[in-house]
C-alpha cells in the first residue's frame, strides 16, 4: 500500500519534471520578432514575426521586401539538407580605401554575415543543388573579391560532381571599394560558368530587386533559365543614371519585372511564395545525377 503510494507520487513527478523541461527547452521569444518594421510601399506597420512568416512579403500591400539569405536558403531547400561553404571567409582592404574597412564591420554586425553572398548546397525536395542567395543587408549586395571567390568555388564544384547550380540574386553591382579587384570577379564568375555549361549542366537564375550594375553584366544575365521576383529593378545602369543620360523622360515601369519580361530578357516572373516549386519543377525535368 505504502509502496504504491510512493510509486504513484513517483510516476507524478516524472510528469511534472518532463512538463518543466519542455519550458525550458521552449525557445525564448526571439525580441527581433516583436520589432515592427514599416512597408516601404503602403507604410503599413509588420511585426517581424509576421514579415518572416509571410516570406517577407508585406502582408497589407504584397510589396515583395528584401529576403535575408539564411531564411532564403531556409524556405528553398528541404529541411535540414543545408550544408554551408566558405561561411568563414572574410573581406580585408585590399586597396586600404579610407573608410572601407568600418563600413565591413558595420555590414557584417548588422547582417550577421561575412559578405554579400551565401553558398551552399542542398536538396530541392531531394534533388541535389548548389545553391548560391544574395543578401542586400551586406553592402547593397554588391560583389567584390570574396563574393567572387565564394561562387566561382561553388560554380567549380558544381562542375565537378555535376550538380544543378540556383543563384538568387541580388545586387547594385561591383564593390568599388574593392577597384579593379572587383571588376575581375566579373570575368571570374563568367569564365567559370563558361566551364560549367560546357559540361551540360543546369543553371536557372532568380533575380530580386534590384540586381544591377557588375553582377547583371556578368553571372545574373548567363543563366539557362532567367526568373524574377515581381516588380524587381533589373538592368545595368539604373533608371536615374539612364534618365540623366537620355535627357528624357521614361516609360513607367523601366527595367521593372514585367517590362523585362514583355522584352524577352526573362523568361519567368515568380511570386515568392512559388519559388520552390517552380525550381523543383526545372530541377525534375532537367534532372541529371549528381553527387552534393
Ligand atoms: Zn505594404
Amino acid at each position: 500500500m505504502m509502496r504504491d503510494a510512493f510509486s504513484q507520487r513517483k510516476d507524478r513527478l516524472k510528469v511534472f519534471q518532463a512538463a518543466r523541461e519542455r519550458l525550458l527547452r521552449r525557445p525564448a521569444p526571439d525580441r527581433d520578432d516583436l520589432r515592427n518594421i514599416n512597408c516601404p510601399l503602403c507604410g503599413g506597420r509588420i511585426l517581424m514575426a509576421d514579415l518572416r512568416a509571410a516570406l517577407y512579403v508585406c502582408p497589407a500591400c504584397g510589396q515583395t521586401l528584401p529576403m535575408p539569405a539564411h531564411a532564403r536558403l531556409e524556405n528553398l531547400l528541404d529541411p535540414g539538407t543545408m550544408k554551408e561553404r566558405q561561411e568563414g571567409l572574410k573581406t580585408t582592404n585590399p586597396l586600404a580605401f579610407p573608410g572601407y574597412s568600418d563600413k565591413l564591420d558595420r555590414a557584417r554586425r548588422q547582417s550577421g554575415l561575412n559578405d554579400s553572398v551565401v553558398t551552399a548546397t542542398g536538396r530541392i525536395d531531394g534533388l541535389a543543388v548548389a545553391i548560391a542567395c544574395m543578401d542586400s543587408r551586406f553592402m547593397m549586395g554588391s560583389m567584390g573579391v570574396v563574393c567572387g571567390e565564394k561562387l566561382v568555388s561553388l560554380i567549380e564544384h558544381a562542375t565537378k560532381r555535376k550538380l544543378p547550380l540556383v543563384i538568387v540574386a541580388t545586387s547594385g553591382g561591383a564593390r568599388m571599394q574593392e577597384g579593379i579587384l572587383s571588376l575581375m570577379q566579373m570575368a571570374r564568375t563568367s569564365q567559370a560558368l563558361n566551364h560549367f555549361h560546357a559540361a551540360g549542366l543546369l543553371y536557372i537564375v532568380v533575380l530580386t530587386d534590384p540586381t544591377t550594375g557588375g553582377v547583371m553584366a556578368s553571372f545574373a544575365s548567363l543563366a539557362d533559365i532567367t526568373l524574377a521576383e515581381p516588380g524587381a529593378l533589373i538592368g545595368f545602369a539604373g533608371p536615374r543614371v539612364i534618365q540623366q543620360t537620355v535627357g528624357g523622360d521614361l516609360p513607367e515601369g523601366f527595367q521593372r519585372a514585367a517590362a523585362q519580361l514583355e522584352n524577352g530578357f526573362i523568361d519567368a516572373i515568380v511570386p515568392r511564395e512559388d519559388l520552390r516549386r517552380e525550381l523543383q519543377f526545372y530541377l525534375t525535368i532537367h534532372r541529371k545525377e549528381g553527387r552534393l
